[in-house]
């Protein structure tokens, strides 16, 4: 196995230039990204809600554009966790827009194991069976 040494002062060299080759390219970079928010075409709204990652409901602030959560980030009025939260409730936008995410209740049609569903009949999106219901 080889070992490379790379010293501080060469990192920041290398940083440095890396950096430098983006900028050149004109790598779209975050201030461009918001540049339709900038210029007041897109409203964000800002929501105080609980993260639903664990029992610990954590306070967070949820900004949407045009209906869709484009942020979320801890809420320093919690009292708890004071505008701290933890990767996994950073990563719940990619849970609420992927493409797997299960958005109605699902029923078995294969043997168990073949992961065969379907949407269960009767049910709308985000509707339970009161008899399942997770909450009272
Ligand atoms: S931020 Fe993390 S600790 Fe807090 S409720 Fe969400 S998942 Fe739980």
């Amino acid at each position: 196995m080889t070992q490379t040494t790379l010293s501080r002062r060469g990192f920041m060299k290398a940083a440095a230039a890396t950096g430098a080759a983006l900028a050149a390219a004109s790598v779209p970079l975050l201030e461009t990204a918001d540049a339709a928010f900038a210029d007041g075409s897109v409203e964000r709204v800002m929501h105080k809600t609980a993260c639903h990652g664990c029992t610990n409901c954590c306070p967070v602030r949820v900004y949407t554009e045009d209906g869709r959560v484009v942020k979320i980030e801890g809420d320093p009025d919690g009292p708890l966790n004071k505008g701290g939260v933890c990767l996994k409730c950073l990563s719940q936008i990619q849970t609420v827009y992927s493409p797997r995410h299960v958005l109605h209740p699902m029923k078995r049609v294969g043997e168990r194991g073949e992961n065969k569903w379907r949407p269960s009949a009767g049910t709308r999106p985000w509707t339970w069976p009161a008899s399942r219901s997770p909450r009272p």
